[in-house]
């Protein structure tokens, strides 16, 4: 990983800038994060004792809404990682059309050695220390990796206890009882879905042909692959942090899940007898699956995983970002040369925001939608975002990340000049 991602996440705004014509002012304005507020979040523990765990709120860009994003648990979370976090949810969220800026929000710990409990009391320690930062009409927060829609539900609740008001509008995500959205939980996977069944048209790629590998089986990696082979595509690897399988044969997605659901692990799974007698399989790391000859290639993980040093390895013809920043910003290049067509992830993985916006608005509305409703609204929004990037890629004779910063920046551009000056 880049010693700086926030360096690497401005170094794409600077080089993409100048194609789309917006001026130094918004260019500017783009540079360094509006607002960020570091606290240190007590968590009485089940022992007794009591631990701080840093917590962090980037507020990157409000010009076109209230800012809006994740909230990440992970034991590499840093002020940094928070930032370009958030200015990559201020693209995305330009990209969409969406009426918010971008933020992103963060907490040093690893869950998986917390009980419920004192999870439960880590998370409404983030809301008591950043209730006047966050706000329906100001700051909306929603899961990341390793946050859930439980969570939501906890720190929605423990917002309300502290402004005596009911706000589900504060948050996206929440479990659907208290206000969140059908379709919600598999949002991520289905944007990532339809993204990859455009391509697959563009590319003339016949399902049944055509191979694929995901790295990261948690919310987003799970549907999309589950999504995709219902659509007949032969899902041939799949991992999760410890590592991963593979087999040509492709595997029969669901089943994994469920066994994963069991032992934690994606490579123990064909281990267990009941679901390996079918498939022959190689046990790989999460480095070998990135490196596989495959037709599509899904990073759903972390950020980072593909660098100057290994972009050459990378055989896949197509790229599908559902994790946020997979590829750093040196190896673009590469890629490029190698004829390799990247979906980037704030297309990709837009589907996830998209819905909280659909979320959000519902809440305002006091009107729940059906799943349907969600589902067809999530379809016309992401086909239109992955037409209007793929034309302005013809139109400027570049890539599909060059052409979807392009579209940002310039309605960026466009929201910065209309706001005038007030200093
Ligand atoms: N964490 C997700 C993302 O990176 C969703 C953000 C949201 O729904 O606000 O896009």
């Amino acid at each position: 990983m880049s010693a700086n991602l926030l360096e690497d996440a401005l170094s794409r705004i600077t080089r993409f800038a100048k194609q789309a014509k917006i001026t130094q002012e918004v260019i500017d304005s783009l540079m360094q994060p509006k607002a960020t507020m570091t606290a240190s979040l007590p968590v009485r523990m089940d022992n007794g004792s009591t631990c701080y765990f840093p917590g962090f709120r980037c507020h990157y860009n409000n010009k076109l809404g209230p800012t809006k994003g994740g909230i990440r648990f992970h034991p590499d979370v840093s002020i940094e990682e928070v930032q370009a976090l958030a200015l990559w949810m201020t693209i995305k969220c330009a990209v969409m059309d969406l009426p918010f800026g971008g933020g992103k929000g963060g907490i040093i710990v690893d869950p998986k050695k917390l009980s419920p409990m004192e999870l439960e009391r880590l998370s409404r320690a983030y809301v008591r220390a950043m209730a006047d930062f966050i706000g329906p009409q100001t700051d909306i927060p929603a899961p990341d990796v390793y946050t859930n829609a439980r969570i939501m539900g906890w720190m929605m609740d423990e917002y309300e206890a502290i402004k005596r008001v009911k706000a589900p509008g504060v948050i996206t995500g929440k479990p659907v009882r208290l206000g969140g959205s059908l379709g919600r939980d598999d949002a991520t996977g289905r944007g990532a879905y339809l993204c990859t069944l455009a391509l697959a048209r563009k590319q003339k790629l016949k399902p049944q042909d055509t191979t694929v590998a995901i790295q990261g089986f948690g919310n987003g990696g799970y549907h999309a692959a589950h999504l995709l082979q219902k659509a007949g595509f032969r899902i041939v690897a799949i991992s999760d942090s410890q590592g991963g399988i593979y087999s040509p044969q492709g595997f029969d997605v669901d089943s994994i899940y469920e066994e994963k659901q069991r032992n934690r692990k994606v490579k123990a799974v064909y281990c267990n007898a009941s679901v390996c007698e079918q498939v022959d399989h190689d046990v790989i790391t999460n480095e070998e699956l990135l490196e596989l000859d495959v037709d599509i290639l899904i990073p759903a993980a972390l950020e980072g995983v593909i660098t100057k040093h290994n972009a050459k390895k990378i055989q896949a013809r197509h790229l599908v970002e559902i994790a946020n920043g997979p590829v750093e910003a040196d190896a673009d290049v590469i890629l490029e040369e190698q004829g390799c067509i990247v979906v980037p992830d704030v297309l990709a993985n837009a589907g996830g925001v998209t819905v909280s916006y659909f979320e959000w608005v519902q809440n305002r509305q006091g009107y729940s939608w059906d799943a349907d409703t969600v589902q067809d609204q999530l379809s016309q929004r992401m086909e239109k975002a992955f037409e209007d990037i793929w034309e302005q890629a013809q139109q400027h004779q570049t890539n599909l990340r060059a052409a979807a910063y392009i579209l940002a920046l310039k309605r960026l551009g466009e929201a910065v000049e209309a706001h005038g000056t007030r200093n």
